[in-house]
């Protein structure tokens, strides 16, 4: 039976931190989806279309049999299911990260206990990395060659219009 597995986030954009991870969990599955959230968040309104977050990632993460990415809307375990899922992949970097994780991860065994969620830590040199601090970096002219794939820095510096 094949190992399916679903790495969701928003990805806006996506960074080194979410490749670690990436690269770290292909081994372990037969299958790994890449799962771009598309589902509107007027807290935390998106600066990449899914379009193009989708794009970035499929430039940024060599082309794998095994690894698939797309857009997906509405809930999270009813999109695993569709995929034929078993397992979901998530992140953790420091505290802060833990709580919204757990509670999430809760929430999602009662919507689906055949689901295991899995969490990976960050690695040390990724700890610092978020979309949203990148975002405040290439929008004041900073440099993040350094914090994310060369077509995402190339599209953040054409975004800010630098
Ligand atoms: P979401 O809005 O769903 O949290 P993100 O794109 O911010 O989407 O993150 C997707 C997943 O990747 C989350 O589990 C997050 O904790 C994890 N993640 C993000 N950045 C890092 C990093 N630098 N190291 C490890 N995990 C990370």
């Amino acid at each position: 039976m094949d190992r399916v597995a679903v790495y969701p986030g928003t990805f806006d954009p996506i960074t080194n931190g979410h490749i670690d991870i990436i690269r770290r969990s292909v081994p372990l599955f037969d299958k790994l989806i890449i799962a771009v959230n598309d589902n509107p968040n007027p807290a935390k309104p998106y600066l990449f279309s899914a379009e193009e977050r989708v794009e970035m990632i499929k430039e940024a993460v060599s082309t794998s049999q095994k690894i698939e990415v797309e857009s997906f809307k509405g809930l999270l375990v009813q999109y695993a299911k569709r995929r034929g899922a078993k397992f979901i992949i998530r992140g953790l970097r420091a505290l802060s990260d833990f709580e919204y994780e757990f509670q999430m991860y809760l929430m999602n065994r009662k919507l689906n206990p055949e689901l295991e969620i899995i969490y990976f830590m960050t690695s040390q040199q990724y700890s610092h990395l978020s979309s949203s601090i990148i975002k405040e970096i290439a929008k004041l002219g900073g440099s993040t060659i350094n914090f994310v794939p060369s077509v995402v820095e190339k599209k953040l510096l054409k975004k800010f219009g630098y």
